[in-house]
C-alpha cells in the first residue's frame, strides 16, 4: 500500500504548480491505519518533514530502493476534513499558489512542527467492583490516606488528582500504591484550555421577536432546512440582527448541524461571545488571533470532534473544521478585515459562500451598511435581500445634526468642538448620561484642506485626496494611486484664504480638550495606542460600560457593533478626516463609519442625538449619512465607481518590493517593471486589459527598516486579466536576491 503525500514545503521546486500540486509517494507500513486528510511525518531528503495524505494506491512507479516508509501519523484522526481538503485545492487554483500553502490555512499555525501539545492531567478511577471496596479499605491497614482515597473513589466516577488533593494532602504516592495493587486506575486525561474562562453567563430569556425579525426568519428557515440560500440582511443599527442569528443557530443545532458566526475582529465584540455563551453554553467555541496557542489548539479540537457546534470567530475561523455545516453568518460584512491581502490571499466572505455551496449550508451576510460589492450582488440576484428598516421596540433612529465648521472659524472658534457640540456635551453630562466621540486619526500622513471654503487638495487624475508627507517625506503632496506630486500651497487655490491647514489633530488632542471642559468627568480613550495587550479593549470598554467613565473618545474601533444603552450623544469631531483619506474607498468607509457611529446613540430608552462636524456640510456623502439613507449612498457611489473605473468595475493590484537595502529595493522594482513591460509586449491581449502600470515608491517609503517600492496596476475585469494576474503571482514567488516581493490584489491599502 502506498500513500500520496503533500509535503509541507512551499518552495516551488518541491510544491509544484497550483494546477499540478506535487505529491510524494511513501510506503505505508502494514500495521499503520491511515486515511485521506491525515497528517503524517516521513523522511524527506535528510530531514523529517510533515505532510498531509492526499490519497492511496496499490502500486507506485517509484523504484523500490527509493521508496521510503511513512514514519508515523501525527494525529490518530484526519486533521483536514474532506470538505476543507477540497477547499484548499480550490483556493490553490484560484490564487495560483501551492496546495501546501492553502492547506496551512486549515490548521492552527502551532500544530505545524508540533509547537503545541495536548494538555493532560492525572485522573484516578476505581478498578474493582464497588461491592469489594469495603474489603479493600479494610486491607489498607494503617494507611489512612489510602483508605480515604478508596472511599472517595467508591462512586466509580473519574476523579482528577487535583480534585482529590483538595481533600487528601499529597495523594500521589498513595494512589500509585493503590494502582500497583490493581485497586485503582491511574491515567492521564486530556484537559481543554478554554479562552475567557469557563464562567457561565447569566441565562437569558428569549425576547418576543419584532415583526421584521419574524419575517426574516420566515424567509430564511425554509431554505436552511433544505441546506441552501444566500442572503444579505440589511438591518439598520439597533434592528436586532443578533437575535436573528441566535434563532437561526438554535434551529441549526436542533437539526443536528453546525453553525459559524464570523465577526470582523473578535476582540472588539466580546458581546457577541457572551451573548452566544449565554444561550448556547459550552457548545460555542471561539477562534481568533488573540488566543494563546494552547487555547486555539483546544478550541479547534473541540470543533473537530463535534463537541462545539457553534463557532464564533474572526476571518480565519471560516476554515474551522465543522462537519455537517448548516449556517454561516458574516456579521458587519462590510468590514475590510474579512479580506486577507497577503499570500495566500482570500476574502472570508467568498470562502464562506463557497463552503455553503459545497457543504449544503445557508449563507447570511449582515450589515447596517452593506459593502458596495455585496449590495450590487444582491441587486443582481446573487443574494436574496432581506431588510429590517426599524429599530427594536419602535425606538426612533437618532436625530442627526450637521455642523458647518467653517462658520465656527469665522466666529473665532478655534477649538476642536463646535459651539453646539460643547453645549450638547454639557447637557448630556448634567443629565448623568454618556457620550461617545469619534476622532478618526490614523497613520503618519495627513491631508490638506482649506478651513474657509472647505477645498481639499486632490489629485487631478484620480479623484482622491493628496497626502502630505511629514515623517521622512519631502513636505510635498502625493497621490497614492498614480504617483502625482504637487507643491503644498501656502494659500487656497480656490478662495485665496491663508487658512489652509494640515489635519493632524488626533484622539489625544480631543481627550485634552475634554479634560479642560469637564475636569470632573472621567474620559476613556480608545485607539491603537491604548488598546494593546490581550485584554486591552475589554478593560477600557468595561470602564465605560460600568459608568465609571462618562465619555468615550476613540478611532473607528468605537463604531463597531457596540451596544451601550446609556449613550445618548454621539459626536463626530472631524467627518472629513476619513472622507479625505487617499483611497477610492474613502467615501464608502465614511458613510459606513458615520452611519455605524450614529447608530451607537439612543440604543436604550432615551432617544439619541448625533452631531457631525465637517468643513464640507454640502458633501453628498455627509448628507446621505446624516439622513442614514443607504440607498441614496449606494446609487451615488456605484455610479461613481463605474465612471471613475474603480472596483468592482476594475481590479487594483501591485507588486510590492521591500528590502533593507534601498538600492536593492529600487533595482528589484525596476527589474520587475521591465519584465512586466516585456511580458505585456508579448501578450497583446493582456496588454489591452491594463489601464495603468506605474513604478513608484509607496507613501510609506520605509517600513520597519525596509525600503519599499511598488509596481501598481489598474486592470479591467476580464478572463485574460486573470491570466496576467497568475503571471504576476508567479513572478512574486520567484527568489529575489536581497529583497522580498509580494503580490497584492485589491489590497486594503496602497500606502
Ligand atoms: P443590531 O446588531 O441590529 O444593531 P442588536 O442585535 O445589537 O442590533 O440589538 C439591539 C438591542 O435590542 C440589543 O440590546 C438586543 O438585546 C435588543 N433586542 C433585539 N431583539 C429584541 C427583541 N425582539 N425585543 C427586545 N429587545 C431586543
Ligand atoms: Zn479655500
Ligand atoms: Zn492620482
Amino acid at each position: 500500500m502506498f500513500a500520496q503525500v503533500i509535503v509541507d514545503i512551499v518552495h516551488e521546486n518541491v510544491a509544484g504548480s497550483a494546477a499540478h500540486p506535487r505529491t510524494f509517494s511513501y510506503r505505508v507500513p502494514p500495521d499503520m491505519k491511515l486515511s485521506v486528510g491525515q497528517r503524517v511525518e516521513g523522511p524527506f531528503g535528510r530531514l523529517i518533514k510533515e505532510g498531509v495524505v492526499l490519497g492511496f494506491s496499490e502500486d507506485c512507479d517509484v523504484p523500490p530502493e527509493k521508496l521510503r516508509d511513512i514514519r508515523a501519523p501525527l494525529e490518530d484522526y484526519p486533521a483536514i476534513l474532506p470538505c476543507l481538503l477540497a477547499l484548499a485545492k480550490r483556493m490553490a487554483e484560484d490564487s495560483h499558489c501551492p496546495l501546501a500553502e492553502t492547506l496551512r490555512l486549515m490548521l492552527p499555525a502551532e500544530m505545524r512542527g508540533g509547537r503545541v501539545q495536548v494538555k493532560s492531567q492525572p485522573v484516578a478511577q476505581l478498578a474493582i467492583p464497588q461491592e469489594d471496596v469495603d474489603e479493600a479499605v479494610f486491607k489498607q491497614g494503617r494507611s489512612q490516606k489510602r483508605r480515604m482515597l478508596l472511599n472517595l473513589l467508591r462512586d466509580g466516577e473519574i476523579h482528577t488528582v487535583a480534585d482529590l488533593k483538595l481533600l487528601v494532602r499529597e495523594p500521589m504516592e498513595a494512589l500509585r500504591q493503590l494502582a500497583d495493587a490493581s485497586l485503582v486506575h491511574l491515567t492521564q486525561q486530556e484537559v481543554l484550555r478554554r479562552p475567557g474562562g469557563n464562567t457561565p453567563a447569566e441565562p437569558v430569556v428569549d425576547p418576543v421577536l419584532t415583526p421584521f425579525q419574524q419575517e426574516v426568519l420566515d424567509v430564511v428557515m425554509p431554505d436552511m432546512a433544505e441546506g441552501r440560500g444566500r442572503f444579505l440582511l440589511h438591518g439598520v443599527t439597533g434592528s436586532g440582527k443578533t437575535e436573528v442569528f441566535i434563532r437561526l443557530v438554535r434551529e441549526v443545532l436542533r437539526q443536528g448541524r453546525a453553525a459559524m458566526i464570523l465577526v470582523p475582529e473578535i476582540a472588539l465584540t466580546p458581546q457577541m461571545v457572551s451573548w452566544f455563551r449565554a444561550r448556547f453554553g459550552a457548545v460555542a467555541a471561539v477562534l481568533h488571533s488573540r488566543l494563546s496557542a494552547g487555547e486555539r489548539f483546544d478550541e479547534w479540537r473541540r470543533i473537530r470532534r463535534g463537541e462545539a457546534r457553534v463557532v464564533i470567530g474572526a476571518r480565519s475561523a471560516v476554515f474551522a473544521p465543522c462537519e455537517n455545516l448548516g449556517l454561516i453568518v458574516v456579521d458587519e460584512e462590510h468590514e475590510t478585515t474579512y479580506l486577507s491581502d497577503r499570500h495566500p490571499r482570500y476574502d472570508a466572505r467568498d470562502v464562506a459562500a463557497w463552503r455553503c455551496e459545497n457543504e449544503g449550508a445557508t449563507l447570511l451576510l449582515a450589515s447596517a451598511t452593506p459593502s458596495i460589492l455585496s449590495f450590487a450582488k444582491a441587486r443582481r440576484g446573487d443574494y436574496t435581500l432581506l431588510e429590517m428598516p426599524c429599530r427594536v421596540g419602535s425606538r426612533p433612529m437618532p436625530e442627526v445634526t450637521v455642523v458647518d465648521m467653517r462658520r465656527e472659524i469665522e466666529n473665532g472658534n478655534r477649538s476642536v468642538f463646535s459651539g453646539l457640540l460643547t453645549a450638547k456635551l454639557r447637557e448630556c453630562m448634567k443629565r448623568g448620561e454618556q457620550a461617545m466621540l469619534l476622532m478618526n486619526r490614523r497613520g503618519y500622513n495627513s491631508f490638506v484642506s482649506c478651513r474657509s471654503c472647505g477645498l481639499t487638495m486632490k489629485c487631478p487624475n484620480c479623484d482622491v485626496a493628496l497626502t502630505y508627507h511629514i515623517a521622512g517625506g519631502d513636505g510635498r503632496l502625493h497621490c497614492h494611486y498614480c504617483g502625482h506630486v504637487a507643491d503644498t500651497p501656502s494659500k487656497c487655490p480656490e478662495c485665496a484664504s491663508r487658512y489652509i491647514r494640515f489635519f493632524g489633530a488626533g484622539t489625544q488632542k480631543v481627550e485634552e480638550e475634554l479634560k479642560k471642559l469637564f475636569p470632573e468627568v472621567n474620559v476613556v480613550r480608545m485607539d491603537v495606542d491604548t488598546t494593546s495587550g490581550k485584554e486591552g479593549h475589554a478593560k477600557l470598554l468595561d470602564e465605560f460600560r460600568s459608568g465609571r467613565a462618562r465619555i468615550l473618545v476613540g478611532t473607528q474601533m468605537i463604531a463597531k457593533g457596540l451596544d451601550f444603552p446609556k449613550v445618548t450623544l454621539v459626536g463626530v469631531v472631524a467627518a472629513d478626516m476619513t472622507l479625505n483619506l487617499p483611497d477610492y474607498r474613502s467615501r464608502e468607509r465614511t458613510f459606513q463609519l458615520l452611519t455605524q457611529v450614529a447608530g451607537r446613540a439612543g440604543r436604550g430608552l432615551i432617544p439619541g442625538q448625533v452631531i457631525i462636524q465637517t468643513y464640507k456640510p454640502e458633501d453628498e456623502i455627509i448628507t446621505a449619512s446624516a439622513k442614514q439613507d443607504y440607498r441614496a449612498f449606494f446609487q451615488m457611489e456605484f455610479e461613481r465607481r463605474r465612471t471613475a473605473l474603480y472596483p468592482p468595475f476594475t481590479i487594483l493590484a501591485r507588486l510590492l518590493v521591500e528590502s533593507p537595502s534601498p538600492a536593492a529595493a529600487q533595482r528589484m522594482a525596476m527589474a520587475l517593471h521591465t519584465r512586466c513591460q516585456t511580458l505585456l509586449e508579448s501578450h497583446p491581449l493582456w496588454k489591452k486589459r491594463v489601464l495603468m502600470m506605474l513604478l513608484d515608491q509607496p507613501s510609506v517609503k520605509v517600513l520597519r527598516g525596509k525600503t519599499r517600492w511598488h509596481v501598481m496596476f489598474k486592470l479591467l475585469v476580464h478572463p485574460q486579466t486573470e491570466e496576467f494576474v497568475a503571471a504576476l503571482t508567479e513572478m512574486a514567488r520567484e527568489d529575489a536576491e536581497g529583497a522580498d516581493v509580494y503580490f497584492e490584489y485589491n489590497p486594503t491599502t496602497m500606502m
